[in-house]
């Protein structure tokens, strides 16, 4: 059976991507059974990262290999935090501390004028070479205030307007029903289904 890697060692992301791809006719591996893999996310989009991600761990393992990069991007901040999402108020930054800073930054700005996007970039690279690249986003605003206890990151202040809820109020399924990953996953899926078999067909003939 073919198996594809998802290049994180994050348990919780690895299940939530394991459960995104279901049914798959293939089995799905994470990186925690690689552990000497070490990655530096070193480009200035989440398309760069993703790709750095999955082309290094394909040509390391060479196995087809899917990888992704994730962030929040806030109009009014020019796009910032961007990239450095993860680390925006320091390299081991808490999300307590990444979201103070983000309020802090956004002190005196009305909510109507908060409009933020999660995104979620997503890479799929074969062992031939074969590359796929695609994205998912959702638009929201940054509240005024923390609100909720679900998720991680930056949920309890990403406020969904149409509902007038914060990704931290919502089930893990509503917001699976909805997120930026859940879209750039239903994008992926078509090439990813459609050439695993392609892989599959072609390693018979060469049994
Ligand atoms: P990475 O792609 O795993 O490096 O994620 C970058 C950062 O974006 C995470 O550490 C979170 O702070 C933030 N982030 C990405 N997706 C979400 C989400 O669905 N909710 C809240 N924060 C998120």
């Amino acid at each position: 059976m073919k198996t594809l890697v998802i290049a994180t060692k994050n348990q919780g992301k690895f299940l939530e991507f394991k459960k995104m791809l279901q049914p798959a006719k293939f089995s799905i591996i994470s990186l925690h059974e690689f552990p000497d893999i070490d990655i530096k996310e070193t480009g200035s989009t989440f398309d760069e990262n993703a790709l750095i991600k999955a082309t290094t761990v394909c040509q390391k393992i060479g196995l087809p290999t899917l990888a992704d990069d994730s962030g929040l991007q806030v109009d009014i901040l020019n796009g910032e935090p961007g990239v450095f999402t993860a680390r925006y108020a320091g390299e081991h930054a808490t999300d307590k501390e990444n979201i103070e800073k983000l309020l802090k930054n956004l002190s005196g700005v009305p909510l109507d004028k908060r409009q933020a996007q999660f995104v979620c970039s997503l890479a799929l690279v074969f062992p031939d070479g074969k590359t796929f690249l695609e994205q998912g986003t959702l638009e929201g605003l940054i509240a005024l205030s923390p609100r909720g206890t679900g998720g991680f990151g930056y949920d309890p202040v990403f406020l969904v307007p149409e509902i007038n809820k914060t990704f931290a109020e919502l089930s893990a399924n509503e917001k699976n029903n909805i997120s930026h990953r859940a879209k750039a996953v239903e994008k992926i899926k078509k090439h990813l289904f459609k050439h695993m078999q392609e892989e599959e067909v072609e390693n018979r003939r060469i049994e």
